[in-house]
């Protein structure tokens, strides 16, 4: 009885019980789905699992094979596993994948391979379908008092559209996308998809651009048992941006903050720094933004000549206490339209 014991019941080898290699050999310790589907968007690439859907970070090799890994079944008992794969794209909605995978099962080396057939199926993602749909959940309309919002304004105001969808995207709020951006006669507009986004690009061009806020929402109907409203997001920069060089009493002062229709402004001529209301201004010269370097000539007294930017005609102009200037140095200049004088800036 003792030595019938000892022995393997399946392969007669000496053991206590069933034999490691007997053992390995019944498990069936590798499985693969034999065909798996992949539904993706034909025009941005995303992925739906269920009935999310997710943007593809990575190339098609990766996503091979993270989708064949997906459809292989290993026994916990496997130990060590290594998996290769190869595959071939023999059309473009079918993906075959091979793969071996080794391993040590109860202390006996194991290979086995399978073959995994991808279908790809296309299908408009959530994203896309609205995108095409022309749907949209708000109007940033960018805006300003008494005038047209700078080219600069403007191009800075796209950009923090784009930088803010770009974040929101990466973050996964696949619908908080950017669906337009267009000049209209008075400024930009700019048309998102979720409401979210709509309200993150309003208030960062207040902050940024020192703009007010004021928010139209407007029931367009019904979806799903929800009420749909559309919002305008009105943002209103101030008359003056900081940088412009204006006309008061006579003299040119350069704005350095606004608000509450009070200018703190910094006088270009005496360099002296107060404030002024804005219906002191006489009229609008420019934006330091703008200015133009001018090389300076030759330096007497309170006179400066400089080389006009433009024609590299010589032109003389006052010299200003604050300003230090030397001889073949560049000085920046805004020009007066005006008076057709120049405005030295810095
Ligand atoms: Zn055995
Ligand atoms: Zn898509």
């Amino acid at each position: 009885m003792e030595i019938l014991r000892s022995v393997c019941p399946r392969c007669g080898k000496p053991s206590a019980g069933l034999c490691n290699e007997c053992r390995a050999a019944e498990v069936e310790w590798l499985k693969c789905e034999p065909r798996v589907e992949s539904i993706y968007c034909p025009v941005c690439g995303s992925q739906r699992h269920g009935k999310t859907w997710t943007d593809t970070l990575v190339d098609h090799e990766t996503l091979v094979h993270e989708i064949a890994y997906s459809a292989l079944t290993l026994h916990p008992d496997l130990r060590g596993a290594e998996i290769a794969m190869t595959f071939k794209d023999p059309s473009p909605n079918r993906t075959f994948v091979d793969l071996t995978v080794t391993g040590t099962l109860y202390g006996v080396e194991v290979t086995g391979s399978c073959q995994v057939k991808i279908v790809w199926i296309k299908e408009q993602c959530d994203r896309c379908n609205r995108i095409s749909g022309g749907y949209y959940e708000g109007i940033i309309q960018v805006r300003a008092v008494d005038r047209r919002p700078s080219d600069r304004e403007m191009d800075q105001a796209a950009r923090i559209a784009e930088e803010t969808e770009d974040g929101l995207q990466e973050a996964g709020e696949r619908l908080s996308f950017v669906s337009s951006i267009e000049e209209m006669k008075d400024g930009l507009d700019i048309v998102v998809g979720s409401q979210h986004i709509g309200h993150i690009v309003a208030s960062t061009l207040c902050s940024t651009l020192g703009g007010k806020l004021s928010t139209h929402p407007k029931l367009v109907g019904e979806k799903d048992g929800k009420r749909l409203y559309r919002v305008t997001y009105l943002v209103r920069l101030p008359r003056f941006q900081i940088g412009d060089v204006v006309v008061v009493r006579g003299g040119y002062v350069e704005v350095r903050g606004t608000g509450h229709g009070r200018l703190q402004v910094y006088d270009l001529g005496d360099a002296s720094a107060h404030f002024v209301s804005e219906d002191e201004v006489e009229r609008f010269v420019g934006n330091v933004g703008d200015a133009q370097n001018a090389l300076v000539t030759y330096h007497d007294g309170d006179v400066i000549g400089i080389l006009d930017p433009k024609t590299q005609g010589p032109v003389e102009c006052r010299a200003v206490p604050w300003l230090e200037v030397e001889d073949g140095g560049t000085i920046r200049v805004l020009r007066d339209d005006e008076t057709e004088r120049f405005v030295l800036v810095g």
